[in-house]
């Protein structure tokens, strides 16, 4: 295939061998200076499985890694090697969103060797070299000079080698370096595989996804032995939320299940949901009675998953933390923003208790930056703040009309019914967004009455950032979706919205996102939707005034506080921050794992030593047996209410399996994890 030749230096055609993680393989000629983007997705049809695409591997065993940030670069020999790849022998191999770039790194360096011929010392000796300090690294034992040496090293081989080989050998090890440096540090410094692929670092890849660590092959295999308490035992090691979760966790430990490249992965948060439904009465975990650490003065202010899952583990380890919330109920967003039918009060109250049990006090309607500030909680005499007040503000959408009479804004219109307990709904809504918030705005106002309810969102459906199942959900229970529409103002008459005019969009170049970029499309007329109600979900933020008031922290480029997502360190050393207010809207599981994170550095700083006893490897005793073969079961939803159940209430809409299909599901688990090591990540 010939498409049109547009680049100005580099002149003719291409033959690239496109492979990988791409669903149209082969031989492609295209004409010099053709987009990578286009390369990938209008010719190779895109990623396999419509996972992410990570990076793509240009010019062959000795080419370059280019990621997502450049998808729009034209192909060219100039571009290549500004981004320190080359067009070489034109192999392309796409990776996807489950490659580790540092093993990649090691993969190509290992041929390389192989193929070295050995006549000059840099090429012979120097490409061992780097192969040597990445097997190092892959294994968990890297240092982080080690970076700084392949650096240096690569630097010379390419210089000094006789022939070409050795001038581009060390290339995928450089641009990896360069545009993946994150992954290097988080295998050196945090003993931790994203991908979950480098075998010394990953017990089973479900575990490492999981922002809070939970032993996930763990507590479904428990399951799968009817050893529920155990199981949920195991899990509140890690996660207090486990019922939360069970309901509304975006199950990353899904997308990186072994099982998939058989069949389908097994249905972890399912198998939580049943699990967690078994529970009667709720277990207390192990606490660490320790009268000096009970006298230390900890806050915690906002009560939200990272807030209350900092005071849980404090809780652990004895301290009695005091968490600051300004609202009249704890649970941040689980509770002021995510509705009951997907998250039933009494289950997230449940859990809330527990950790009340351990010796958390929380106090509501205590409002930072109304009722005291950071600087006054250290005067009087906390010795350590953890900000923990998540993105608590909506983004208004500055187009004309934005100030008419029923027009409003996806925050505040959730949190005005879910804890007020009633909002103004109309009968045709239109919710502007794609987000989680767009969705959940969008099946309230159909459950609170509303006749007509369309979703206006100016990408595609597949680039919603919403949850693909809410998405699903949400158009079976009605609501239109309209993609690729962008609000160009609010129609208003008496002061009131009557509709909201809209361009029509289409998709242009590719971002540094990844995606394609939403462009006007002249060729189609703009067009009105009828409105009584519009709301705006386009965002989150945080009010920096508010919040800090005089005090000097630091904020990251987004507006958001710079913390260490290691530890919440931020810029003021008594205070620390996580969860949403550190990396802006994220997850639930996120929030979790930071306020953990957050709870080990305050011991650490309090006492000097680390004692996250919950940390350690949990030998499980006899549940598994290595002959027992996987289920050959196919992966089960779990059922749902009739739409028709839907309408005007919020009872919870997934409803929970019976015990054998429970059973059957838990023991789909491959157990990836038998006979692995604890690794450092996970320990
Ligand atoms: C509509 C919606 C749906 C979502 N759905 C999901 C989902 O299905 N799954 C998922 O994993 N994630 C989901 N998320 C994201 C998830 O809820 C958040 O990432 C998570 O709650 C962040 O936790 P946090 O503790 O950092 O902040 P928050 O949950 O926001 O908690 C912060 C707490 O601080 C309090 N606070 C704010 N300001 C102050 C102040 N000045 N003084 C004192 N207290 C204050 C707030 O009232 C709140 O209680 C959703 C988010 C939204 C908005």
């Amino acid at each position: 295939m010939v498409r049109k030749h547009r680049d100005r230096k580099s002149k003719g055609t291409k033959v690239f061998a496109l492979a990988g993680a791409v669903r149209n393989t082969g031989l492609v000629e295209v004409p010099i200076g053709t987009h990578l983007g286009e390369l990938i997705y209008d010719i190779g049809g895109g990623i396999i499985n419509d996972k992410q695409f990570k990076a793509a591997q240009i010019g062959g065993p000795s080419g370059g890694c280019i990621p997502k940030q450049n998808l729009n670069v034209p192909l060219d020999y100039e571009t290549l090697a500004d981004l320190g790849a080359i067009m070489g022998s034109g192999g392309l191999i796409v990776m996807d969103e489950n490659t580790c770039m540092v093993d990649v790194a090691r993969f190509f360096i290992e041929f390389v060797q192989e193929e070295s011929c050995g006549k000059c010392v840099p090429c012979r000796t120097g490409t061992r070299r780097m192969l040597e300090i990445l097997e190092r690294i892959c294994a968990g034992q890297g240092e982080m000079e080690d970076i700084d040496r392949l650096e240096e090293l690569g630097n010379f081989i390419k210089t000094a080698s006789l022939c070409g080989l050795g001038q581009t050998a060390p290339n995928p090890i450089l641009s990896t370096i360069r545009h993946f440096r994150k992954e290097y540090e988080q295998h050196i410094i945090d003993k931790y595989c994203e991908a979950g692929v480098c075998a010394g670092l990953v017990r089973a890849p479900c575990l490492s996804a999981c922002p809070c660590g939970v032993d996930v092959p763990g507590f479904v295999s428990m399951v799968g032995d009817q050893r529920y308490a155990e199981a949920l035992k195991l899990h509140r090691e890690r996660n207090p939320f486990a019922s939360v979760c069970a309901r509304v966790c975006f199950h990353t430990c899904e997308d990186k299940c072994r099982r998939a490249q058989l069949d389908s992965p097994v249905s972890i948060r399912a198998v939580k949901r049943f699990m967690v439904d078994q529970e009667v009465m709720v277990q207390i975990p192990e606490v660490l009675e320790n009268d000096e650490n009970a006298k230390r003065k900890i806050a915690i202010v906002g009560a939200g998953p990272a807030g209350l899952s900092c005071a849980y583990f404090l809780a652990r380890l004895g301290y009695k933390p005091v968490v600051l919330e300004s609202e009249p109920r704890p649970g941040g967003m689980l509770v002021q923003a995510i509705p009951a039918y997907r998250l039933p009060r009494e289950e997230l109250a449940r859990e809330i208790r527990m950790i009340e049990s351990l010796g958390v006090t929380i106090e509501t309607g205590q409002m930072l930056g109304r009722d005291y500030t950071l600087e006054s909680l250290k005067d009087d005499g906390y010795e350590l703040i953890y900000l923990a007040i998540g993105a608590p503000l909506g983004v208004d959408l500055n187009i004309k009309g934005s100030d008419a009479d029923g027009v409003t804004e996806a925050m505040s219109f959730l949190r005005q019914y879910n804890i007020r307990g009633s909002v103004p709904v109309g009968k045709k809504v239109v919710v502007v967004g794609g987000g989680n918030a767009a969705i959940d705005a969008a099946r309230t106002a159909m459950r609170l009455g509303a006749e007509e309810v369309t979703v206006i969102y100016r990408r595609t459906r597949e680039q919603m950032p919403a949850y693909a199942e809410e998405i699903e959900e949400a158009l079976d229970e009605g609501v239109k979706l309209c993609t690729l529409l962008n609000p160009e103002e609010f129609v208003v008459k008496h002061g009131k919205v009557t509709g909201v005019l809209c361009h029509h969009m289409k998709l242009g170049e590719f971002d540094r996102s990844g995606r394609r970029r939403p462009q006007d499309d002249a060729e189609e007329t703009a067009e009105v939707i009828e409105a009584d109600q519009v709301i705006i979900a386009i965002g989150q933020a945080l009010n920096k005034d508010t919040t800090v008031g005089n005090l000097e922290v630091e904020f990251n480029d987004s507006g958001w506080v710079k913390a260490d997502p290691r530890s919440g360190a931020t810029s003021v050393p008594w205070l620390l921050a996580g969860g949403d207010v550190a990396t802006g809207p994220s997850s639930v599981a996120q929030a979790i794992g930071a306020g953990e994170c957050a709870a080990i550095e305050i011991d650490i700083r309090l006492t000097g030593e680390d004692h996250s006893f919950w940390r350690g490897y949990k030998d499980q005793g006899a549940t598994f047996d290595p002959d027992a073969e996987p289920l050959a079961y196919a992966r089960e939803k779990l059922p749902t209410i009739p739409l028709a159940r839907r309408r005007h209430n919020f009872s919870e809409v997934e409803q929970p399996w019976s015990e054998a299909a429970a059973l059957r599901q838990a023991r789909r688990c491959l157990r990836c994890d038998y006979g692995k090591q604890p690794t450092a990540s996970n320990e």
